[in-house]
Protein backbone atom coordinates (compact mmCIF):
# COMPACT_ATOMS: atom_id res chain seq x y z
CA UNK A 1 0.00 0.00 0.00
CA UNK A 2 1.45 3.47 -1.07
CA UNK A 3 1.52 6.30 1.34
CA UNK A 4 -1.05 7.88 -0.37
CA UNK A 5 -3.65 4.74 0.22
CA UNK A 6 -2.79 4.82 3.62
CA UNK A 7 -5.07 8.12 4.27
CA UNK A 8 -7.47 7.64 2.18
CA UNK A 9 -8.03 3.63 3.66
CA UNK A 10 -7.93 5.58 7.52
CA UNK A 11 -10.40 8.22 6.45
CA UNK A 12 -12.09 6.04 4.93
CA UNK A 13 -12.75 3.61 8.13
CA UNK A 14 -13.29 7.09 10.23
CA UNK A 15 -16.63 7.45 8.14
CA UNK A 16 -17.88 4.55 8.33
CA UNK A 17 -17.91 4.97 12.32
CA UNK A 18 -21.20 7.01 12.87
CA UNK A 19 -20.59 10.03 15.39
CA UNK A 20 -23.53 12.18 14.87
CA UNK A 21 -23.74 14.69 17.67
CA UNK A 22 -26.44 13.60 19.67
CA UNK A 23 -28.13 17.03 19.52
CA UNK A 24 -28.25 16.49 15.95
CA UNK A 25 -30.07 13.29 15.96
CA UNK A 26 -32.34 10.95 17.96
CA UNK A 27 -31.09 7.56 16.27
CA UNK A 28 -29.35 5.99 19.37
CA UNK A 29 -27.56 3.50 15.80
CA UNK A 30 -25.46 6.85 15.05
CA UNK A 31 -25.18 9.13 17.85
CA UNK A 32 -21.87 9.88 19.89
CA UNK A 33 -18.53 9.97 19.75
CA UNK A 34 -17.35 6.78 21.24
CA UNK A 35 -16.95 5.06 18.00
CA UNK A 36 -14.32 7.10 16.85
CA UNK A 37 -12.85 8.04 19.74
CA UNK A 38 -12.17 4.26 20.84
CA UNK A 39 -10.84 3.91 16.70
CA UNK A 40 -8.12 6.94 18.06
CA UNK A 41 -7.06 5.10 21.01
CA UNK A 42 -6.28 2.14 19.28
CA UNK A 43 -4.84 3.72 16.17
CA UNK A 44 -2.11 5.66 18.75
CA UNK A 45 -2.04 2.84 21.29
CA UNK A 46 -0.58 1.03 18.32
CA UNK A 47 1.80 3.76 17.40
CA UNK A 48 3.08 4.10 21.18
CA UNK A 49 1.03 7.18 22.78
CA UNK A 50 -0.07 6.94 26.31
CA UNK A 51 -3.98 7.03 26.25
CA UNK A 52 -5.89 9.01 28.81
CA UNK A 53 -9.88 8.93 29.17
CA UNK A 54 -12.09 11.45 30.36
CA UNK A 55 -15.25 11.00 30.24
CA UNK A 56 -18.73 12.86 30.39
CA UNK A 57 -20.59 9.99 29.90
CA UNK A 58 -19.85 6.71 28.85
CA UNK A 59 -21.02 7.35 25.01
CA UNK A 60 -19.02 10.83 25.20
CA UNK A 61 -15.43 10.72 25.77
CA UNK A 62 -12.56 13.29 25.47
CA UNK A 63 -9.06 11.03 24.42
CA UNK A 64 -6.05 12.42 25.34
CA UNK A 65 -2.93 10.69 23.87
CA UNK A 66 0.76 11.67 24.27
CA UNK A 67 3.82 10.71 23.23
CA UNK A 68 7.20 11.79 24.19
CA UNK A 69 9.57 13.26 27.42
CA UNK A 70 7.57 13.63 30.91
CA UNK A 71 9.45 16.79 31.25
CA UNK A 72 9.23 18.09 27.69
CA UNK A 73 11.33 20.97 26.15
CA UNK A 74 8.04 21.97 24.20
CA UNK A 75 4.80 20.60 23.32
CA UNK A 76 2.39 20.56 20.57
CA UNK A 77 -1.29 19.57 20.34
CA UNK A 78 -3.40 18.15 17.77
CA UNK A 79 -6.77 18.20 18.22
CA UNK A 80 -9.52 17.31 16.30
CA UNK A 81 -13.46 17.11 17.12
CA UNK A 82 -14.68 13.46 16.97
CA UNK A 83 -18.13 14.59 16.32
CA UNK A 84 -20.14 15.02 13.35
CA UNK A 85 -23.37 17.13 12.54
CA UNK A 86 -26.64 15.25 11.65
CA UNK A 87 -27.51 13.42 8.30
CA UNK A 88 -31.17 14.70 7.73
CA UNK A 89 -31.72 15.51 4.01
CA UNK A 90 -28.74 13.78 2.53
CA UNK A 91 -28.24 12.34 -0.95
CA UNK A 92 -25.45 10.56 -0.07
CA UNK A 93 -25.34 7.35 2.12
CA UNK A 94 -23.50 9.17 5.09
CA UNK A 95 -21.46 6.53 6.76
CA UNK A 96 -20.84 4.85 3.30
CA UNK A 97 -17.24 6.37 2.23
CA UNK A 98 -17.61 6.15 -1.47
CA UNK A 99 -14.98 7.46 -3.97
CA UNK A 100 -15.94 9.11 -7.22
CA UNK A 101 -14.09 11.86 -9.75
CA UNK A 102 -11.06 12.12 -6.94
CA UNK A 103 -13.50 12.79 -3.90
CA UNK A 104 -14.47 10.82 -0.84
CA UNK A 105 -17.72 11.29 -0.10
CA UNK A 106 -19.20 10.88 3.32
CA UNK A 107 -20.59 12.58 6.44
CA UNK A 108 -17.31 13.80 8.48
CA UNK A 109 -15.12 13.27 5.44
CA UNK A 110 -14.37 17.01 5.47
CA UNK A 111 -15.53 18.11 8.97
CA UNK A 112 -13.46 16.93 10.30
CA UNK A 113 -12.44 13.62 9.67
CA UNK A 114 -10.51 14.20 6.84
CA UNK A 115 -7.99 16.75 8.66
CA UNK A 116 -8.38 14.29 11.93
CA UNK A 117 -6.91 11.42 9.44
CA UNK A 118 -4.31 13.74 7.72
CA UNK A 119 -2.79 14.45 10.99
CA UNK A 120 -2.80 10.79 12.14
CA UNK A 121 -1.07 9.06 8.84
CA UNK A 122 1.52 12.23 9.55
CA UNK A 123 2.85 10.61 12.55
CA UNK A 124 4.67 7.96 11.49
CA UNK A 125 6.82 5.84 14.61
CA UNK A 126 10.39 7.44 12.97
CA UNK A 127 8.86 11.04 12.59
CA UNK A 128 7.24 10.68 16.74
CA UNK A 129 10.65 9.23 17.88
CA UNK A 130 12.82 12.70 16.40
CA UNK A 131 10.30 14.91 17.71
CA UNK A 132 10.85 12.79 21.39
CA UNK A 133 14.52 12.93 20.59
CA UNK A 134 14.19 16.97 19.87
CA UNK A 135 12.20 16.94 23.55
CA UNK A 136 8.79 17.44 22.05
CA UNK A 137 5.63 15.73 23.51
CA UNK A 138 2.76 15.36 21.08
CA UNK A 139 -0.41 15.34 22.55
CA UNK A 140 -2.91 14.29 20.12
CA UNK A 141 -6.87 15.45 21.39
CA UNK A 142 -9.85 14.43 20.07
CA UNK A 143 -12.90 16.09 21.85
CA UNK A 144 -16.81 15.34 21.52
CA UNK A 145 -19.59 18.17 20.94
CA UNK A 146 -18.02 20.63 19.02
CA UNK A 147 -21.24 20.93 16.94
CA UNK A 148 -23.14 21.99 19.90
CA UNK A 149 -21.39 24.21 22.26
CA UNK A 150 -17.59 23.16 22.03
CA UNK A 151 -18.60 21.05 25.01
CA UNK A 152 -15.15 18.25 24.92
CA UNK A 153 -12.87 21.29 24.36
CA UNK A 154 -13.93 23.54 27.44
CA UNK A 155 -14.41 20.55 29.52
CA UNK A 156 -10.23 19.83 28.89
CA UNK A 157 -9.61 23.90 28.91
CA UNK A 158 -11.35 23.54 32.69
CA UNK A 159 -8.88 20.61 33.44
CA UNK A 160 -5.20 22.37 32.10
CA UNK A 161 -5.33 20.49 28.84
CA UNK A 162 -3.07 23.03 26.87
CA UNK A 163 0.44 23.03 25.36
CA UNK A 164 3.02 25.60 23.74
CA UNK A 165 1.55 24.91 20.07
CA UNK A 166 -1.42 23.78 19.00
CA UNK A 167 -3.09 23.60 15.63
CA UNK A 168 -7.16 22.71 15.46
CA UNK A 169 -8.15 20.09 13.05
CA UNK A 170 -10.32 21.97 10.77
CA UNK A 171 -10.97 21.73 7.04
CA UNK A 172 -8.93 25.57 5.92
CA UNK A 173 -8.45 25.33 2.67
CA UNK A 174 -4.77 24.11 3.84
CA UNK A 175 -4.68 27.99 4.61
CA UNK A 176 -3.51 28.90 8.00
CA UNK A 177 -6.61 30.67 10.19
CA UNK A 178 -4.30 32.43 12.90
CA UNK A 179 -7.72 34.21 14.83
CA UNK A 180 -11.48 34.01 14.74
CA UNK A 181 -14.09 35.73 16.75
CA UNK A 182 -15.88 34.26 19.57
CA UNK A 183 -19.54 33.07 19.67
CA UNK A 184 -21.89 34.45 22.94
CA UNK A 185 -24.91 32.40 22.45
CA UNK A 186 -28.07 33.94 24.65
CA UNK A 187 -31.42 33.24 24.97
CA UNK A 188 -33.92 35.89 26.54
CA UNK A 189 -37.49 35.56 27.68
CA UNK A 190 -39.79 37.96 28.76
CA UNK A 191 -42.42 37.52 30.73
CA UNK A 192 -45.96 39.87 30.34
CA UNK A 193 -49.74 38.97 31.49
CA UNK A 194 -52.15 37.26 29.46
CA UNK A 195 -55.42 39.07 28.80
CA UNK A 196 -58.26 39.33 25.83
CA UNK A 197 -57.43 41.24 22.74
CA UNK A 198 -60.21 42.92 22.92
CA UNK A 199 -58.90 44.86 26.13
CA UNK A 200 -55.06 44.66 25.61
CA UNK A 201 -54.46 47.41 28.58
CA UNK A 202 -55.75 44.77 30.36
CA UNK A 203 -52.37 42.49 29.63
CA UNK A 204 -49.04 43.14 29.18
CA UNK A 205 -47.74 42.18 25.68
CA UNK A 206 -44.50 40.58 25.89
CA UNK A 207 -43.92 40.59 22.19
CA UNK A 208 -44.14 44.78 21.91
CA UNK A 209 -41.57 44.81 24.85
CA UNK A 210 -39.59 42.47 22.68
CA UNK A 211 -39.99 44.43 19.32
CA UNK A 212 -38.93 47.38 21.82
CA UNK A 213 -35.62 45.26 23.27
CA UNK A 214 -34.90 44.36 19.78
CA UNK A 215 -34.69 47.86 18.61
CA UNK A 216 -32.46 48.73 21.90
CA UNK A 217 -30.08 45.98 21.33
CA UNK A 218 -29.32 46.97 17.01
CA UNK A 219 -28.61 50.82 18.54
CA UNK A 220 -26.42 48.91 21.05
CA UNK A 221 -24.71 46.55 18.42
CA UNK A 222 -23.89 49.86 16.41
CA UNK A 223 -22.65 51.41 19.30
CA UNK A 224 -20.38 48.36 20.15
CA UNK A 225 -19.35 48.45 16.08
CA UNK A 226 -17.54 51.64 16.87
CA UNK A 227 -15.92 50.89 20.25
CA UNK A 228 -14.90 47.65 19.24
CA UNK A 229 -12.86 46.28 15.90
CA UNK A 230 -10.04 44.37 15.46
CA UNK A 231 -7.78 44.66 12.70
CA UNK A 232 -7.73 41.53 11.57
CA UNK A 233 -11.50 40.35 12.51
CA UNK A 234 -13.59 43.53 12.07
CA UNK A 235 -16.41 44.59 14.25
CA UNK A 236 -18.38 42.45 16.73
CA UNK A 237 -22.01 41.14 15.40
CA UNK A 238 -25.35 40.29 16.30
CA UNK A 239 -27.82 37.80 15.57
CA UNK A 240 -31.65 37.55 16.92
CA UNK A 241 -31.92 33.82 14.84
CA UNK A 242 -34.94 32.62 16.91
CA UNK A 243 -37.80 34.22 18.26
CA UNK A 244 -41.31 31.97 19.61
CA UNK A 245 -44.32 33.89 21.64
CA UNK A 246 -47.58 34.31 21.60
CA UNK A 247 -50.94 31.70 21.90
CA UNK A 248 -53.32 32.99 19.41
CA UNK A 249 -54.61 36.18 17.64
CA UNK A 250 -56.97 36.79 20.40
CA UNK A 251 -54.58 37.35 23.29
CA UNK A 252 -52.19 39.45 24.37
CA UNK A 253 -48.91 37.22 24.75
CA UNK A 254 -47.36 37.13 28.12
CA UNK A 255 -44.29 35.14 27.00
CA UNK A 256 -41.91 36.19 24.31
CA UNK A 257 -38.28 34.26 23.49
CA UNK A 258 -35.58 34.44 21.75
CA UNK A 259 -31.95 33.30 20.50
CA UNK A 260 -29.22 35.55 20.02
CA UNK A 261 -26.14 34.99 18.61
CA UNK A 262 -23.39 37.66 19.55
CA UNK A 263 -20.03 37.50 17.94
CA UNK A 264 -17.51 38.61 20.46
CA UNK A 265 -13.65 40.49 18.75
CA UNK A 266 -10.83 40.43 21.12
CA UNK A 267 -10.62 42.87 23.78
CA UNK A 268 -14.68 42.58 24.15
CA UNK A 269 -15.70 40.32 26.95
CA UNK A 270 -18.92 38.05 27.43
CA UNK A 271 -19.77 40.94 30.15
CA UNK A 272 -19.58 43.69 28.05
CA UNK A 273 -22.84 42.61 26.26
CA UNK A 274 -24.60 41.39 28.85
CA UNK A 275 -24.39 43.66 31.75
CA UNK A 276 -25.97 46.43 29.76
CA UNK A 277 -28.67 44.27 28.64
CA UNK A 278 -29.28 42.98 32.26
CA UNK A 279 -29.59 47.01 33.57
CA UNK A 280 -31.79 47.55 30.20
CA UNK A 281 -33.82 44.26 31.05
CA UNK A 282 -34.05 45.78 35.05
CA UNK A 283 -35.04 49.21 33.46
CA UNK A 284 -37.88 47.69 31.61
CA UNK A 285 -38.94 46.04 34.63
CA UNK A 286 -39.10 48.90 36.77
CA UNK A 287 -41.00 50.70 34.39
CA UNK A 288 -43.65 48.07 34.38
CA UNK A 289 -43.18 47.28 30.90
CA UNK A 290 -42.49 43.34 31.70
CA UNK A 291 -43.63 41.65 34.68
CA UNK A 292 -40.30 39.04 34.42
CA UNK A 293 -37.76 38.02 32.50
CA UNK A 294 -34.88 35.26 32.15
CA UNK A 295 -31.53 35.35 30.59
CA UNK A 296 -29.58 31.55 30.03
CA UNK A 297 -26.14 31.74 28.38
CA UNK A 298 -25.99 28.33 25.73
CA UNK A 299 -22.36 28.90 25.09
CA UNK A 300 -19.51 31.76 25.67
CA UNK A 301 -16.91 30.63 23.37
CA UNK A 302 -14.04 33.36 23.66
CA UNK A 303 -12.14 34.89 20.64
CA UNK A 304 -8.62 33.67 19.62
CA UNK A 305 -6.00 35.37 17.92
CA UNK A 306 -2.51 34.38 17.56
CA UNK A 307 0.56 36.99 16.09
CA UNK A 308 0.78 36.59 12.66
CA UNK A 309 4.53 36.50 13.03
CA UNK A 310 4.57 34.07 15.56
CA UNK A 311 6.85 30.89 15.66
CA UNK A 312 3.67 28.33 14.73
CA UNK A 313 1.80 30.37 11.96
CA UNK A 314 5.53 30.67 9.99
CA UNK A 315 6.43 27.23 10.65
CA UNK A 316 3.16 26.01 9.34
CA UNK A 317 3.55 28.58 6.10
CA UNK A 318 6.61 26.71 5.37
CA UNK A 319 5.67 23.68 5.48
CA UNK A 320 2.34 24.90 2.82
CA UNK A 321 4.84 26.93 0.34
CA UNK A 322 7.60 23.93 0.34
CA UNK A 323 4.81 21.83 -1.08
CA UNK A 324 4.12 23.66 -3.72
CA UNK A 325 1.26 25.97 -2.73
CA UNK A 326 0.54 28.78 -2.03
CA UNK A 327 -0.08 29.82 1.71
CA UNK A 328 -2.49 32.18 2.82
CA UNK A 329 -2.35 33.35 6.79
CA UNK A 330 -5.80 34.08 7.18
CA UNK A 331 -9.13 34.58 9.79
CA UNK A 332 -12.38 32.72 9.84
CA UNK A 333 -16.02 33.77 9.80
CA UNK A 334 -17.27 30.12 12.04
CA UNK A 335 -16.19 29.39 15.52
CA UNK A 336 -13.91 25.88 16.50
CA UNK A 337 -12.29 24.45 19.36
CA UNK A 338 -9.57 27.15 18.86
CA UNK A 339 -11.32 29.50 21.01
CA UNK A 340 -11.17 27.23 23.99
CA UNK A 341 -7.79 26.48 23.61
CA UNK A 342 -6.79 29.33 22.72
CA UNK A 343 -7.25 29.82 26.83
CA UNK A 344 -4.38 27.34 27.49
CA UNK A 345 -1.93 27.03 24.78
CA UNK A 346 0.48 29.76 23.88
CA UNK A 347 0.22 29.66 20.01
CA UNK A 348 -2.84 28.44 18.42
CA UNK A 349 -3.58 27.86 14.65
CA UNK A 350 -6.76 26.59 12.86
CA UNK A 351 -5.55 24.06 9.69
CA UNK A 352 -6.59 21.11 7.84
CA UNK A 353 -7.59 19.77 4.25
CA UNK A 354 -11.01 20.41 2.64
CA UNK A 355 -13.33 23.22 2.30
CA UNK A 356 -15.66 24.61 4.96
CA UNK A 357 -18.10 25.14 2.21
CA UNK A 358 -18.68 21.13 1.85
CA UNK A 359 -18.86 21.07 5.89
CA UNK A 360 -22.02 20.27 6.79
CA UNK A 361 -24.09 19.81 3.12
CA UNK A 362 -25.86 16.84 1.58
CA UNK A 363 -23.49 15.30 -0.26
CA UNK A 364 -20.18 16.35 1.97
CA UNK A 365 -16.68 15.68 0.26
CA UNK A 366 -13.43 15.86 0.38
CA UNK A 367 -10.50 15.97 -2.16
CA UNK A 368 -8.67 13.39 -1.88
CA UNK A 369 -5.54 15.33 -3.71
CA UNK A 370 -5.96 18.32 -1.18
CA UNK A 371 -6.31 15.30 2.00
CA UNK A 372 -3.13 13.82 0.59
CA UNK A 373 -1.55 17.72 0.55
CA UNK A 374 -2.75 17.85 4.07
CA UNK A 375 -0.65 15.05 5.48
CA UNK A 376 2.29 16.05 3.36
CA UNK A 377 2.06 19.79 4.73
CA UNK A 378 2.22 18.28 8.42
CA UNK A 379 4.60 16.16 7.67
CA UNK A 380 6.93 18.77 6.64
CA UNK A 381 5.55 21.16 9.64
CA UNK A 382 6.15 18.37 12.24
CA UNK A 383 9.87 17.41 10.95
CA UNK A 384 11.06 21.72 11.52
CA UNK A 385 9.40 21.27 14.83
CA UNK A 386 12.00 18.65 15.45
CA UNK A 387 14.69 21.37 15.02
CA UNK A 388 16.03 22.43 17.90
CA UNK A 389 15.31 26.44 17.69
CA UNK A 390 17.61 29.02 18.37
ZN1 LIG B 1 -15.52 21.07 12.38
Amino acid sequence: MSHNDKVVECLQQLVALPSVNPEHTRDPEIANEFRVAEFLAEYLSGKGFQIEWDRATPERPNLIASYGPAAPVRTLLLEAHTDTVGVEGMVISPFDPRIENGRLHGRGSCDTKGPMAAALCALTPERLERLAQAGVRILFVGAFGEEKGNLGAERLVEQGVGADAAIILEPTDLNVVHAHKGALWVELTLSGELAHSSEPTKGLNAINAMADLLGWLQTRIAADCERHGDAALGSPTLNVGRIEGGMAINIVPHHCRVEIDRRIVPGESPDDFLQPLEQQLEQMKLEGRIRAYTLKIIKAGMPFITDPAAPLVCQLRQAIESSGRPAEVTTAAWYSDAGAFGMTCKEVVVFGPGSIAQAHTKDEYIDIEELIAGQQVLEQFLDAFAEPTS
